[in-house]
C-alpha cells in the first residue's frame, strides 16, 4: 500500500471552499485529522451557491445519454434551447466533444447511472448524520413532481425511471395524467397533462449548507483560508509537499484539489491534463402567489423550480460555451418562458422580468465528457487527490464524496463505491 497521508509533514490541504471540498474537509476533521482549506474567494461562492439545491436519487443520470448529441446539435445558434452549444475554435473543446458523443451510447449511459446510483446510496444517511452533528443542513424532502406537456413524454420518462431505479428509490407505478396531473402540485398550470411524484426527494438551500459546513469546520478548529488563490504545488519524490498561494506556501501532508471548473489548471501544475468544461447553468429567485411545495422538474423544457428560502428558485439550461461565467440574459429568459409554460402566467412580457425577479445567477458545473466525476489519487502522486467533475449532481454527491473520499486520503486504500471515478478511465 502507497501511504497517502502524512501527519509529520502537515495537514491536508482541500483546495476549493464549494460543497465537494467543504465536506472532504469535514470528513477529514471529523476524523481527527489536521485540515485546512484554501479558497479563492469566499466559501461556497462558486456553483455550490445558487444551484436547485436537489438532494435526489431519481436524477443519478449522467448527461451523455442516447439521443443527446443529436438535441445539442439541433440547438447550435438557439439561445432559447435547454441545451446550447456554441462551437469554440479550441482543440480541447471538439477533443471533449467527440469524448462527450463516444459516451452517449446507451451502455456506458446505464453503466454511469449504475456506479452514480450506487455511489447514492449511502446520501441521505450521510445528511442526517451531518444533521445529528449539528450541522444545519437544511435539508427537507418534500418529494419531486416530474411534470410533462405531454402524456407520451411522461410516459417515456416514468418508463426510463423506473427501470433505472432498480428498487434505489420508490417510483410511482404510474403516470398520473388529464386534469388531475397539475393537482400534484399547487404552483402547477392545468397546461401540465401528465405528471408523477418520487417520495422523499430533498431539497437544501444550497448558500446556508455552505456557511453551515464553514462553521462546522470552524468548530471543529479547521483553518479556513478565503481570498486565497492556490497558484501551484512544491514536490518532492511524487510527494506533493506544499501548496504554492499567493500568500506563500503552505506545507501539507496530502493534498484534495476540489477546485470546480478551475481544477484543470492545478492538476496541469502535478503534469496532468483533466478534460473538463463548464456546462453553464442559470437561476433565479422569484416570489410566486402560489409557491410550489415539492421540487418540480419541467420534463421538456428541462428546468426545475425549488422551494428555497420561502421563495422559489428557477434554474436550468446547460451552456456549452467555454469555462467563463459570463451570464447570457437571453438564458435567464429562456428559463422564465419555459417555466411559464409549467407554472402558468406569472409574468407577461420578459421586459418585467429585470423587476420580478431576484439574484439572477450562472454557475459553471464541471463537467467531464462521460458526465461522472473523478474521485482518485492523481497519477503519479502519492499525497494528491481530486474530487471533480459533479455536474448536475454536487449538492447531492457532496457529502458521499467527502466521506469516501476522506477514506480514501486516510487508508491510502480507494474504496470500492469509488472504482468507478477513477482518473486513469479518461486516458482512452
Ligand atoms: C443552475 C444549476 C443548478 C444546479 N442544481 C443542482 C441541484 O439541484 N442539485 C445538485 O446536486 N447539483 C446541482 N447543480 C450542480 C452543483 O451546483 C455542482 O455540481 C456543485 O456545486 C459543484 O461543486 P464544487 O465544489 O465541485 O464546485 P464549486 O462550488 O464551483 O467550488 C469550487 C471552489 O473552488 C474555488 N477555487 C477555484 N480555483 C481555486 C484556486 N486556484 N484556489 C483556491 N480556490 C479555488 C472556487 O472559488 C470555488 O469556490 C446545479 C448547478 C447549476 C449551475
Amino acid at each position: 500500500m502507497t501511504q497517502a497521508f502524512d501527519d509529520r509533514a502537515g495537514p491536508v490541504v482541500v483546495v476549493g471552499g464549494g460543497v465537494i471540498g467543504l465536506c472532504t474537509a469535514y470528513y477529514l476533521a471529523a476524523a481527527g485529522v489536521a485540515v485546512e482549506v484554501v479558497e479563492r474567494r469566499g466559501l461556497g461562492s462558486g456553483a455550490s451557491r445558487g444551484n436547485a439545491g436537489w438532494v435526489c436519487l431519481s436524477h443519478s443520470t449522467p448527461v451523455p445519454a442516447p439521443g443527446i448529441v443529436r438535441y445539442a446539435l439541433r440547438s447550435l445558434g438557439r439561445p432559447d434551447s435547454p441545451l446550447y452549444l456554441r462551437p469554440l475554435p479550441d482543440p480541447a473543446f471538439v477533443r471533449w466533444l467527440w469524448r462527450f458523443w463516444r459516451s452517449s451510447t446507451p451502455a456506458a449511459f446505464r453503466r454511469g447511472y449504475a456506479a452514480i446510483a450506487e455511489l447514492n446510496r449511502g446520501t441521505f444517511d450521510l445528511f442526517d448524520g451531518l444533521r445529528a452533528a449539528g450541522v444545519d443542513t437544511t435539508l427537507t424532502r418534500p418529494g419531486m413532481v416530474h411534470a410533462f406537456l405531454s402524456e407520451a413524454e411522461a410516459r417515456h420518462h416514468h418508463a426510463l425511471q423506473r427501470e433505472m431505479a432498480d428498487g434505489h428509490y420508490p417510483m410511482p407505478a404510474d403516470v398520473t395524467t388529464g386534469p388531475e396531473a397539475h393537482l400534484l402540485d399547487g404552483a402547477l398550470s392545468p397546461r401540465v397533462r401528465a405528471a408523477y411524484l418520487v417520495e422523499g426527494e430533498g431539497v437544501v438551500d444550497p448558500e446556508a449548507f455552505a456557511r453551515a459546513l464553514g462553521e462546522a469546520l470552524a468548530a471543529q478548529g479547521v483553518k479556513v483560508h478565503e481570498n486565497a488563490e492556490a497558484i501551484g504545488f512544491r514536490t518532492a519524490g511524487g510527494r506533493v509537499t506544499a501548496l504554492r498561494n499567493a500568500q506563500g506556501d503552505i506545507p501539507c501532508g496530502a493534498v484534495v484539489i476540489a477546485a470546480g471548473t478551475r481544477s484543470p489548471g492545478l492538476l496541469r501544475s502535478l503534469g496532468q491534463t483533466l478534460p473538463l468544461q463548464a456546462g453553464k447553468g442559470y437561476s433565479f429567485s422569484v416570489d410566486l402567489d402560489q409557491a410550489p411545495s415539492h421540487t418540480l422538474y419541467f420534463g421538456e423544457r428541462r428546468a426545475v423550480a425549488s422551494p428555497i428560502g420561502g421563495t422559489t428558485r428557477i434554474g436550468g439550461t446547460m451552456e456549452l460555451s467555454g469555462n467563463n461565467n459570463r451570464l447570457d440574459w437571453r438564458r435567464i429568459v429562456a428559463v422564465a418562458l419555459a417555466s411559464r409554460q409549467y407554472l402558468g402566467r406569472w409574468f407577461d412580457d420578459p421586459d418585467d422580468l429585470v423587476g420580478l425577479i431576484r439574484d439572477p445567477w450562472v454557475g459553471g458545473r464541471p463537467f467531464l465528457p462521460d458526465g461522472l466525476p473523478v474521485i482518485d489519487r492523481v497519477p503519479g502522486h502519492d499525497n494528491a487527490f481530486a474530487a471533480t467533475g459533479h455536474g448536475m449532481l454536487g449538492v447531492t454527491l457532496g457529502p458521499v464524496t467527502g466521506h469516501r473520499l476522506a477514506e480514501y486520503v486516510l487508508t491510502g486504500h480507494r474504496p470500492g463505491a469509488l472504482t468507478p471515478f477513477r482518473y486513469d478511465r479518461l486516458r482512452h
